[in-house]
């Protein structure tokens, strides 16, 4: 069995994101494996019945959130110890840019983490299980306990 060589954390920056991240860093320690991380800034149309169709996510605020999101990844980075050069921000759909980015870097293995869902959760489907369903490598679903 081939150990994983390139780990990635996918981040949220929630209050679990420290749970996900930490055991993403262990495995990477027992493997020797890369570690690199990634958060994705959602880009999701903004709609409003009043308006009628759908208005695009304004690009000044966008903008915004990825210089927000690099200060971020850079702290959680730094207290990792992950290079620069393998600190991602990427605008889009979460569950589709972790994988697209995954592929395309060469990463083994994704850190998730994935939450006990009820209601409406459940039929919109999470970020973890779409990942394990079309990432093409593992991925770990670390389960978060909600308070
Ligand atoms: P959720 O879809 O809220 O259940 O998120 C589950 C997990 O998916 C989070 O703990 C993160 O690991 C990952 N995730 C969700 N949203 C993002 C995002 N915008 N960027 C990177 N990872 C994310």
């Amino acid at each position: 069995m081939q150990p994983y060589r390139h780990i990635l954390i996918a981040a949220d920056f929630s209050e679990h994101g420290q749970v996900v991240a930490e055991r993403a860093k262990d495995l990477a320690d027992r493997y020797q494996a890369q570690l690199s991380i990634l958060h994705v800034v959602d880009n999701l149309p903004v709609t409003d019945s009043i308006y009628g169709p759908i208005i695009p996510f304004d690009t000044d605020i966008t903008e915004q959130l990825i210089d927000a999101s690099k200060e971020k990844l850079n702290q959680m980075g730094e207290q990792l110890g992950i290079p620069a050069e393998r600190r991602w921000v990427e605008v889009g759909s979460p569950k589709v840019e972790i994988v697209r980015v995954a592929e395309e870097e060469g990463v083994d293995l994704i850190v998730v983490g994935s939450h006990s869902r009820r209601g409406l959760g459940i039929l919109l489907g999470s970020t973890a299980s779409s990942v394990i369903l079309h990432a093409k490598c593992d991925t770990l679903a670390v389960r978060l306990v909600e308070d």
